[in-house]
């Protein structure tokens, strides 16, 4: 198992060391070569994505990556900002599925704005296609052009997909759904749009090629409502880019805590990127405050994807349920009467969990 480790900038670099102690702890014979990515880069090297990290991202199986950013490099040129380096790794990999799941964990259900008897005990994955749609989709502009007998600006853009493009982004859903609870709902807007409407009948056919999952579609306005009336109903949701775009932040919100949400990004390989879905978190980077626990979950799904260990996977989530029942809290989940613990001293509770 070879991994790749971009600690990345602001909190990336305590985060990833304890999500690095927690994969040591596991004895799992893995390689970790860790590298620079973002701020730290352009920093070292002038550029967010230099060659060497370029080089070592390609050889590893799976990449885990802490955060990019910070308020030092928010002035330069776009082509130099650390987030550039983030569009660019995702590119080169061709990372096309993006799955987050959203797990309130009953100790936590206070942090969500939905009641807790509607969100205690969530657990839905989210897949999201992420390198098509109308995000990539030509032709698109603003232009200048006569309407209804005047010139006007006039913006556009153009939804498509691949039936080839619809397949790999369903086929990495069933078999998500497969390692879960085997219930899969694709969402879509068929009703108006053509696109969607191939989307539909493409999931519908390949339906057959997974008779242990039951196959459920859902219209997209129907799933925002959904997702904040009675999210539990969900296992596995299924759809394009943008509208996966706002549900997986939606679902995101039904847990209320940011620094608890892991991601994986994947190609056709199952070679994967893996990220909290926070940021760098300047604000309190350096001072031993930052939760460890998305970047933590993200190395499980590491383990689950890309490298097929469930029960290490298992082990790592067990741990942090663990920790959550035991009390532990960073500053960002705190309540009175809860044991504050710091980046350190939270990764510390998970490995003797473990
Ligand atoms: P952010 O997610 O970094 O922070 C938002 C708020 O959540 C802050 O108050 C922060 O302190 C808190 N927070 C985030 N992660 C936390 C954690 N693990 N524990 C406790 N609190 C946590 O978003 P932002 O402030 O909008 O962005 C800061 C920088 O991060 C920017 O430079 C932005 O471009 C970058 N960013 C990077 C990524 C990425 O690397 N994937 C994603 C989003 C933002």
């Amino acid at each position: 198992m070879k991994i790749c480790v971009l600690p990345g900038d602001g909190i990336g670099p305590e985060i990833i060391a304890e999500a690095v102690r927690v994969l040591r702890a596991l004895d799992l014979h893995c390689e970790l070569e860790e590298a620079l990515l973002g701020g730290c880069a352009v920093d070292a090297a002038g550029e967010p994505y230099p060659a060497a990290t370029r080089s070592i991202a390609e050889q590893a199986d799976a990449v885990l990556l802490g955060a990019v950013g910070g308020p030092q490099w928010d002035t330069l040129p776009r082509a130099q900002r650390p987030e550039r380096g983030l569009l660019a790794i995702r590119q080169q990999l061709g990372l096309f599925a993006n799955l987050r799941p959203a797990i309130l964990y009953p100790e936590l259900a206070n942090a969500s704005s939905l009641k807790p008897e509607v969100v205690s005990g969530l657990d839905i994955l989210i897949v999201r296609e992420l390198t098509g749609d109308i995000y990539f989709g030509q032709p698109r502009g603003i232009e200048t052009r006569m309407v209804d007998g005047r010139q006007e600006r006039y913006g556009f853009n153009t939804m498509h997909y691949s039936e080839g493009e619809i397949r790999r982004i369903l086929r990495v859903a069933f078999a998500a759904a497969r390692k879960r609870g085997r219930r899969l709902c694709s969402v879509d807007k068929m009703n108006v749009l053509e696109t969607t409407q191939l989307w539909r009948d493409v999931a519908s056919e390949m339906a057959a090629e997974y008779p242990d999952v039951e196959l459920s579609h859902m219209l997209v306005d129907n799933a925002a409502m959904q997702l904040v009336r009675s999210p539990k109903q969900f296992d596995v949701l299924v759809t394009g880019n943008l509208f996966g775009d706002i549900l997986s932040d939606e679902a995101a919100m039904l847990t209320g805590s940011i620094g608890m949400l892991p991601s994986a990004s994947l190609d056709a390989h199952n070679k994967g990127l893996y990220e909290p879905c926070h940021g760098s978190a300047p604000d309190i980077a350096g001072q031993d405050v930052a939760n460890p626990l998305a970047t933590i979950l993200s190395a499980a799904m590491m383990l689950r994807y890309t490298f097929s260990n469930e029960e290490a996977a298992a082990r790592i989530e067990q741990a942090v349920r663990q920790v959550l029942a035991q009390g532990y809290r960073t500053a960002d989940i705190y309540e009175p009467g809860m044991h504050k613990v710091g980046t350190r001293g939270m990764g510390d509770a998970v490995l003797a969990a473990l």
